[in-house]
């Protein structure tokens, strides 16, 4: 097969290794921090989780000069966990979950806040709001059989050294198997999917000029810079 264009493989960093982790979707999950949800004028009751996507090639690596997006004027920050799924399957049930993850990173689900809220008054899709170029920040992974399968740990992020967010991943509502089961039981996973675990309170706006720092403690940090 030949193909008339080049299009290249969007791919993650593997701390400590050579090869890299290639992407193939980014799924995300809508608030999975009760505080959170509060904060975005939700009641955080067990509501099934929902999720969104980003482009495979919206991922940007740690260390990165990310250019403020065009049409906002209210770009945010969310810290998330991110899950690595290395082996592929549909309807996991969250007992099998943690066989189907090849590790862990951490990632910021950047978000054009004035974009997202028209389009939930307007009843249309998030994806401008959540779906941009660069819009998915993210440090090396770590195997699982590295870490293991953090389940607490603190989670922070700071801009330009004050702490925004600071929470600890025990917090999630859907925890890592959980979101797993309903997120294959609406898609096929495969190996290249990346799932944003969600973010907890404190997010806000960030200009350019600004540096973001952020991680889940036991997992790793990253720091970007908005130009
Ligand atoms: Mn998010």
């Amino acid at each position: 097969m030949s193909l008339i264009f080049d299009v290249p493989q969007p791919s993650v960093a593997i701390a400590g290794r050579e090869e890299r982790y290639p992407v193939r979707r980014i799924y995300c999950v809508g608030r999975n921090y009760a505080e959170h949800a509060r904060e975005m004028g939700h009641d955080p009751d067990r509501d099934p989780p929902f999720f969104f996507m980003k482009p495979a090639d919206a991922v940007v690596p740690s260390g990165s000069d990310i250019p403020y997006p065009p049409s906002t004027s209210n770009l945010h920050y969310e810290m998330e966990l991110v899950v690595a799924i290395g082996r592929g399957g549909e309807g996991i049930s969250q007992q099998d979950a943690n066989d189907h993850i090849w590790g862990y990173a951490v990632g910021i689900d950047l978000t054009r806040r004035d974009l997202q809220v028209e389009a939930k008054n307007m009843g249309r899709p998030w994806d401008s709001g959540k779906g941009f170029d660069a819009s998915a920040p993210i440090s090396a992974l770590h195997a699982a059989a590295d870490i293991g399968h953090p389940t607490s740990g603190r989670i922070w992020l700071a801009v330009n050294d004050e702490i925004k967010q600071d929470s600890d991943i025990a917090k999630l509502i859907w925890n890592i198997p959980e979101t797993i089961e309903h997120l294959s039981g609406l898609y096929t996973l495969e190996p290249g999917d990346l799932i944003y675990t969600g973010t907890p309170a404190g997010v806000g706006p960030v200009v350019a000029g600004d540096t973001i720092t952020g991680g889940v403690d036991g997992v790793d940090s990253l720091e970007i810079r908005i130009t």
